[in-house]
């Protein structure tokens, strides 16, 4: 069965809650499409009026964190529950600013993995490499072990319902989209260590983006590559041009 391609931005630390309306607004006639899920990962501030703004469009919403734990003396986090009762369908795990910024780990990723599936939430799990991993030629090494802790403890039933965002961090930010093959190259290879991990089905069902500096030119090519199922979008899921990445075919 073809798998459903996903397409999600994330909006990082931008837009207060009134701009994120303004910008729902504005975007929401431009991202309807049959072929895709569309998806505005969004600041936790934003979560409800955002939920709110894109009531009636094909609009999902998505959480940029979450915690691990249900609830509790953990000032400053957001539980599954808080997310689940906004409204909000899927979750962005371990993306390299959180890795970098934040102190996140593979294990603290698979923590909040195990939990997003405990509570119905779809996680899209980031991994990517470094410019110097891949110049010392350890891109997939490295990627692998993101992927095999990052899913330990999951089911197969529960990986088949997963995201993978495959975003090389040299490539998040910069305006350096890696190319077409580089790209295809990592996606296949990640499908294959899930095979590993688990079987064809859950390889063949699993849905892996990538991620970094796509723009409405570069979509068409990207999303066209057999292991390549949508992207994460960051600058550019925060204009109209998002519209045209959304309907890049
Ligand atoms: C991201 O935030 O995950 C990202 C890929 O950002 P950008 O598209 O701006 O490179």
């Amino acid at each position: 069965m073809a798998r459903k391609k996903i397409i999600a931005g994330n909006w990082k630390m931008n837009m207060t809650p009134s701009e994120a309306v303004e910008l729902v607004n504005t975007l929401k006639s431009l991202v309807v499409t049959e072929e895709a899920d569309v998806v505005f990962c969004v600041p936790a501030i934003d979560i409800i009026p955002v939920v709110e703004a894109a009531k009636g469009s094909n609009i999902q919403v998505g959480a940029e964190n979450m915690y691990f734990e249900e609830k509790g003396a953990y000032t400053g986090e957001i539980s599954p529950n808080m997310l689940t009762d906004a409204g909000v369908k899927y979750v962005v795990l371990g993306h390299s600013e959180r890795r970098e910024y934040f102190a996140e780990t593979n294990e603290t990723v698979n923590k909040k993995m195990l939990k997003a599936f405990e509570h119905g939430l779809t996680p899209i799990m980031c991994c990517g490499e470094t410019l110097e991993q891949r110049e010392q030629g350890v891109t997939m090494d490295f990627i692998r072990q993101q992927v095999k802790v990052g899913f330990q403890n999951v089911t197969a039933d529960q990986a088949k319902t997963a995201v993978i965002a495959y975003e090389p961090i040299w490539a998040i930010g910069t305006g350096k989209t890696a190319t077409t093959e580089q790209a295809q190259e990592v996606c296949k290879a990640i499908r294959e260590c899930i095979a590993e991990v688990y079987d064809e089905a859950t390889a063949e069902a699993i849905r892996i983006q990538y991620g970094g500096s796509v723009n409405a030119a570069t979509a068409p090519e990207l999303f066209a590559q057999p292991d390549i199922d949508g992207g994460l979008v960051g600058g550019a899921s925060l204009k109209p041009d998002f519209g045209k990445i959304v309907n890049w075919k």
